[in-house]
């Protein structure tokens, strides 16, 4: 990564006093090098398991594993009932925090009980194990409760983001069939209560082949439409049920989740999760690469249980591992720009998980709102969902790690599960933007188009991530579409039996590992490969851009020619052309005159999917002038007009 401040080189060791307390430590890499079976056996046995599995992978019918084929465990007994049978009922499981200000705080031994009346009464309405729920429901604690109390029946969740459109949820309720739908009357936005049943009531106009019920969170207290034997309160039913149920033991690859993915590169994807390698991938992941200590850290990852990461690294890792965590409402600017400062004082946060987005959002609003703050209970920082650029990783250890927490960069995906590239802390020299190392048990290469590994010399290399080897956490295919799973990750290097993440990545000259985002924003001008990535990188390293986001447009000289598209911060000028050729030699300068940028759009605002990525794809189709693709999961279509008007050709 090209960059022009003397310390971009710098890396980052761990302190010895961190190295010494940290749960992880080299002998990781060794042991599971050695033999990885037997490491992810120990790693499977960190769980609490039913009947013992006798064999670990059996990868017979490729590209469909089985882990622990034979052995039989319950995933809610081993996030809640465990925890209070070994004593620890009174340990607080999720410190919730609403949007208007309310709050809750939920031990694990209440958590059991409330786990336990849904799944009560969630058999007297005939659910059995292997049917499917739709879960629509804003970050409130019943959203977790109904997770759980599906995985403890053995029923297959789908949780649709609460911000998706009634056509989007009919379209997930269809394609998995389910028989009940949870949700709640509405969910607070910004201090308004917005309807959500309604939405669903939509979803199913004119009837669902599938839906009985609908089960119904009262959160904000608006009016909803009521259809008779259908729909039901929650606080009628579920929370008059009894308090205690027996968990049941399901085999290893019995059926936990469906989640669709965000939809960055095309219509989603159903990925179907199981649950003995998933939950063992989760919780060895979330034990080590958070360093997270039962019953002392205090965890938080802002993600919204409608994307992957609220699935494994709120509920199912954290829950695994007995973590006492905070889970929040709403929006980081509500009712101002303190409020995440404000909970992580609350509550003495320790472990910080969320996504560059974010980050950069934050460096927008100005370093004087978390100054303001008190900070120290700090001790690691995660990132997730996109690469970070080196700039946003500095500011991110120095104004809100007070320059000494490490940050673990996790790179994995939907399908993955669980994390599979990053630094582990107390152990790794982290490097700005690098995602550095595939953790321990954990297989990754690099590789041209022929799936030669590429090979590391003066220079640093570019290449496809793609991973070697099955692992735990694996998707099991795409729900009611094998072929589109057989096509879409395993066709592409078909002879070797990789799989193909769809990411391209490089290895530097010390062999670590950056991701540079995906393949289709790896842009080709005139026979150069060049990462999107990376001009962003070199366009945020301005001081007056606060995000970019960049396309390799169809050209009739250089094959693709390099668009940007950038937000300016509160303080810059906009001085129009200046300022874009200002921009265009910053980039000359950074990277190569070849990376120089053909158009510069200044604009209000950047096309994101509800999970926060840019869609890179939409800013191509305005690129090159075409219909806009599938939009379904942007978080504001009406961004394209503000980008049109304001995109002038300099
Ligand atoms: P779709 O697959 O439908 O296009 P999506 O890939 O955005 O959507 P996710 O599964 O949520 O949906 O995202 C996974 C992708 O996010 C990865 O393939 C990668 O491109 C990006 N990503 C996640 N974490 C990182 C990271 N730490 N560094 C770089 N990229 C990351
Ligand atoms: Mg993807």
């Amino acid at each position: 990564m090209t960059e022009n401040t003397a310390d971009h080189l710098k890396a980052y060791p761990p302190t010895a006093e961190f190295a010494a307390a940290a749960n992880a430590d080299a002998s990781l890499y060794d042991r599971a090098a050695a033999d990885r079976d037997a490491f992810w056996a120990e790693q499977a046995n960190r769980l609490h398991w039913h009947e013992p599995f006798s064999r670990v992978l059996d990868w017979d019918d490729a590209p469909v594993a089985r882990w622990f084929g034979d052995g039989k465990l319950n995933v809610a007994y081993n996030c809640v009932d465990r925890h209070v049978i070994d004593g620890h009922g009174d340990q607080v499981a999720i410190h919730w925090e609403g949007e208007p200000g309310d709050a809750r705080a939920i031990t694990y031994a209440q958590l059991l009980a409330e786990v336990s009346q849904a799944a009560n009464y969630l058999t007297e309405l005939g659910l059995r194990a292997g049917d499917r729920v739709a879960i629509y429901m804003p970050m409130i604690p019943e959203a977790i409760v109904s997770m759980l109390a599906c995985a403890r029946l053995g029923l297959t969740h789908s949780v649709v983001f609460a911000g998706f459109s009634p056509s989007a949820l009919r379209q997930r309720i269809d394609d998995a069939a389910a028989r009940l739908v949870i949700t709640t009357d509405g969910q607070w936005r910004r201090g308004k209560a917005a309807p959500l049943k309604e939405a669903v009531d939509e979803a199913l106009i004119g009837g669902s082949h599938s839906v009985e019920h609908v089960l119904v969170v009262r959160r904000t207290e608006i009016e909803v439409p009521w259809t008779e034997g259908r729909d039901l309160w929650w606080h009628d039913t579920v929370a008059g049920a009894g308090t205690e149920h027996e968990a049941q033991a399901f085999e290893a690859e019995h059926p936990l989740y469906i989640l669709y993915t965000s939809g960055t590169t095309g219509k989603p994807k159903g990925i179907l999760h199981t649950t003995g390698g998933y939950l063992t991938q989760v919780s060895y992941t979330h034990h080590n690469v958070f360093d997270h200590k039962p019953g002392q850290d205090v965890y938080w990852c802002t993600a919204d249980i409608g994307w992957v990461t609220g699935h494994s690294y709120i509920v199912y890792g954290p829950l695994s591992n007995r973590t006492t965590q905070v889970v929040y409402e709403g929006t980081p600017n509500f009712p101002d720009e303190h409020r995440h400062w404000q909970i992580i004082e609350k509550y003495g946060v320790t472990i910080y998980y969320i996504a560059p987005t974010l980050v950069r959002t934050f460096m927008k609003w100005g370093r004087e709102i978390p100054d303001a703050h008190d900070l120290s209970s700090i001790r690691v920082l995660g990132s997730v969902g996109e690469p970070i650029n080196p700039e946003a990783w500095r500011w991110y250890r120095e104004v809100i790690g007070a320059n000494t927490a490490p940050i673990v960069d996790t790179w994995w995906q939907t399908e993955t599960g669980a994390i599979m590239i990053s630094p582990l802390p107390g152990v790794t020299t982290a490097k700005p933007g690098a995602a550095m190392t595939p953790v321990p048990g954990i297989s990754a290469k690099v590789v041209d188009e022929e799936g030669n590994p590429v090979t590391l010399g003066e220079t640093e290399a570019n290449g496809y991530l793609v991973l070697d080897q099955p692992w735990p956490s694996m998707l099991r295919g795409i729900w009611g579409d094998m072929e589109r799973y057989q096509a879409t990750y395993w066709d592409r290097y078909g002879d070797k039996g990789w799989y193909f993440a769809g990411d391209g990545a490089k290895l530097d000259t010390d062999g670590d590992l950056w991701v540079l985002g995906r393949v289709d924003d790896v842009m080709n001008v005139s026979g150069h490969r060049i990462s999107t990535a990376e001009v962003e990188s070199a366009l945020v390293g301005h001081s007056g851009v606060a995000e970019a986001a960049v396309v390799g447009a169809s050209d009739d000289t250089t094959g693709q020619g390099i668009v940007a598209f950038v937000i300016l911060t509160a303080e810059a000028k906009n001085t129009g052309q200046d300022l874009v050729a200002e921009l265009k030699a910053e980039v000359s300068r950074e990277i190569s005159p070849i990376a120089r940028p053909r158009e510069i759009h200044i604009v209000p605002e950047l096309p994101k999917t509800r999970s926060g990525k840019i869609m890179r794809r939409l800013l191509r189709d305005v690129a090159e002038g075409r219909e806009l693709g599938d939009t379904s999961t942007l978080v504001d279509p009406n961004v394209f007009e503000a980008i049109r008007t304001q995109k002038t050709n300099w």
